[in-house]
């Protein structure tokens, strides 16, 4: 920590930039941990950033140690950065009522902020806990992730852990994570979150540097929902089809009743398993839970016959219900709807002519997803639709 309680009580922080002399001088005294009132000592080695830490093991719960100097770094640079914006900001203080000690609290426009730069992985109650605790006593949490733990797959495309997921914020339409390296001294945000898979993402870094940046980026990013990836998805898609075909288990429920309805992965029309907005709320592949929506309610209708949203809505959640179809855990996005894809779903079924729109509640089908009878006549279709697709976004 770099910051501690002084013998006559104060709250005092380590200097950035403290010449070897003083801090000398600064060692010959005594610190006191503002949680647990046990007594600090201030470590500093050659390449270290001067920090305090309890003198042996303690069981103080406000503190997690040992720190790392990644931490240390980032927690000293985004204060500064704070200051330097002339945006009130205290390091680490502890906030008895709660029991929590934030990395930094910043107020800003009658609102206070706790900013936690996470560089280890915690558990998820730990994590859901921390934020309720902020939320319950009025404190927006900012949650920055260590931008070195972010894990790119390839190009635009990154795998992201379940822990990693939690750190979703702005909106459903624009979903992002927010990470953060020392040592390029820059934010990264991670936007937008196109997720293909529970864990696999398309999105990009928007690359902030601190030293040209207002931080109230932090706060306000409101955007519309954008697709960017269509070329990698569309290869992606592709990918499935041909690895599900060999890998694909009857004991797996999509699956079984994939093949009990007579389709195979690899023939699967492509208009199952499409990007569509809010789907980051969704944490089973959208090739999945489309795949279900239209075994469950589309594929036995007649050409003119009609669907109710309701239905659609209940089969839904029966799925939901069986573990089928699981949702993510997005505990700084919440009271999000959970249909809210689906209805984004339906709506680019309309567009690409599959549906009708047959008033309110009401869909019509307009036209029957069929297997198709060849391998060319596959990639026709796809090609087809990836085409419409690309008129639609440009
Ligand atoms: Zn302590």
């Amino acid at each position: 920590m770099l910051s501690a309680r002084d013998v006559n009580g104060n709250i005092i922080t380590i200097p950035e930039n403290i010449p070897k002399e003083r801090l000398v001088e600064w060692q010959a005294n005594n610190y006191y941990c503002p949680c647990c009132a046990e007594e600090l000592i201030l470590k500093a080695g050659q390449i270290k950033i001067p920090h305090f830490a309890h003198k042996k093991t303690s069981a103080c719960t406000g503190f997690s140690e040992p720190e790392t100097e990644y931490h240390l770094l980032g927690k000293r640079q985004l204060f500064q950065w704070f200051v330097d914006n002339r945006i009130e900001a205290e390091m680490e203080p502890y906030l008895s009522k709660i029991n929590k000690r934030p990395d930094i609290l910043i107020h800003y426009k009658q609102q206070s902020y706790a900013i936690e730069f996470q560089c280890s992985p915690i558990s998820e109650e730990l994590f859901l806990s921390r934020t309720k605790s902020y939320q319950d006593f009025g404190i927006k949490p900012i949650w920055i992730l260590a931008e070195k733990r972010i894990k790119r797959k390839k190009t635009r495309q990154y795998s992201l852990s379940a822990f990693q997921w939690l750190f979703t914020v702005n909106t459903i339409h624009s979903p992002m994570i927010l990470t953060f390296s020392p040592d390029q001294h820059k934010l990264y945000i991670l936007e937008p979150l196109t997720p293909f898979s529970s864990r696999t993402t398309f999105s990009q870094f928007t690359v902030v540097p601190l030293s040209n940046t207002h931080p109230n980026i932090l706060f306000s990013v409101n955007k519309t929902w954008e697709f960017h990836f269509i070329e990698e998805w569309r290869i992606k898609r592709k990918a499935w089809a041909i690895h599900s075909v060999k890998t694909a288990n009857h004991t797996n429920p999509f699956f079984y009743e994939l093949y009990k309805s007579g389709w195979s992965p690899a023939w699967l029309p492509s208009e199952i398993g499409l990007p569509v907005e809010g789907m980051v709320i969704i944490e089973t592949s959208p090739v999945e839970w489309q795949g279900w929506v239209f075994m469950d309610c589309l594929q036995h209708k007649k050409i003119g016959s009609r669907i109710y949203l309701s239905q659609i809505y209940q089969a839904f959640q029966k799925r939901m219900a069986k573990g089928q179809i699981r949702l993510r855990t997005l505990p700084l996005l919440p009271g999000e709807n959970p249909f809210f894809p689906v209805d984004a779903y339906l709506t680019l079924l309309t567009k690409l002519k599959i549906l009708e729109f047959g008033g309110k509640g009401i869909y019509i089908i307009k036209n029957k997803l069929v297997p198709p009878t060849s391998s060319v006549e596959c990639m026709q279709l796809e090609n087809d639709l990836y085409s419409k697709l690309s008129e639609m976004i440009l």
